[in-house]
């Protein structure tokens, strides 16, 4: 009987490591989450060095995926570094780090060794946190009803199909997030997303009071930044 995964709790997770990292801007840097949360990452290449602590099956599972966790001897995410697609490694990086912020590892010990097939509900609940951490839905909302164009797989560093994917859970997510997970989401991006360009003067700047009004020439067609901080 497969666990059934609980969106609610990974929803929840996701939205706690944005507001507790300061996570303010795309794309999402796993890499940077782990390294705050002090999870060890090794890239295969360095593990590889050193067989004699590895796991034996290590090289088969490496074929099968780009990053794998494991417990012992140390805790550590062991990733490929020669993945050349960064959207692949950041996307199996996020759904690395669910497993652990969602505590798999303490309270399902016999579906997380290496090697073992992990219970399915639990692989959706991987996914669920990764998805919510890399692209959170109040703010695809908003970029999505503000700035469609803008709204698209590398913004938020995706793969074409994890973006898709993303876009297909999009409604059953948000039935799980609250008014102030919202908030605490929009709050954490708040200054990014309110950076804007003025095409006609070209100055950049963080419209705090969200006026839609260049400072300098008065223009309003302004443009928003997103890709890049304001001056
Ligand atoms: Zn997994
Ligand atoms: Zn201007």
């Amino acid at each position: 009987m497969p666990i059934a995964p609980r969106i609610e709790l990974a929803t929840r997770f996701a939205c706690a490591v944005i507001h507790d990292d300061q996570i303010g801007r795309l794309p999402v840097n796993p890499f940077d989450v782990a390294a705050i949360a002090g999870i060890s990452l090794l890239p295969l290449s360095q593990a590889m060095q050193d067989p004699g602590w590895i796991p034996w099956n290590l090289p088969a599972l490496m074929g099968m995926t780009d990053a794998v966790t494991i417990a012992y001897p140390v805790f550590c995410i062991i990733y490929r570094d020669d993945v050349r697609d960064p959207g692949r490694l950041r996307w199996v990086m996020a759904h690395e780090l669910g497993h652990l912020f969602m505590n798999h590892f303490r309270d399902f010990p016999d579906q997380m060794g290496p090697g073992l097939r992990a219970d399915s509900g639990l692989e959706a609940e991987a996914d669920m946190f990764a998805r919510n951490l890399l692209a959170p839905v109040p703010l695809v909302d908003v970029i999505r009803y503000n700035r469609p164009q803008q709204a698209k797989a590398p913004l938020f560093g995706l793969s074409r199909s994890a973006w898709m994917r993303r876009l297909d859970s999009l409604a059953e997510d948000r039935s799980f997030i609250t008014a102030e997970m919202a908030d605490t989401v929009l709050f954490s991006f708040r200054s990014w997303l309110l950076g804007r360009r003025c095409p006609s003067c070209g100055l950049c700047f963080e419209d705090t009071a969200d006026t839609g009004c260049c400072p300098s020439c008065g223009c309003t067609e302004l443009e928003w930044l997103l890709e890049e901080n304001p001056a």
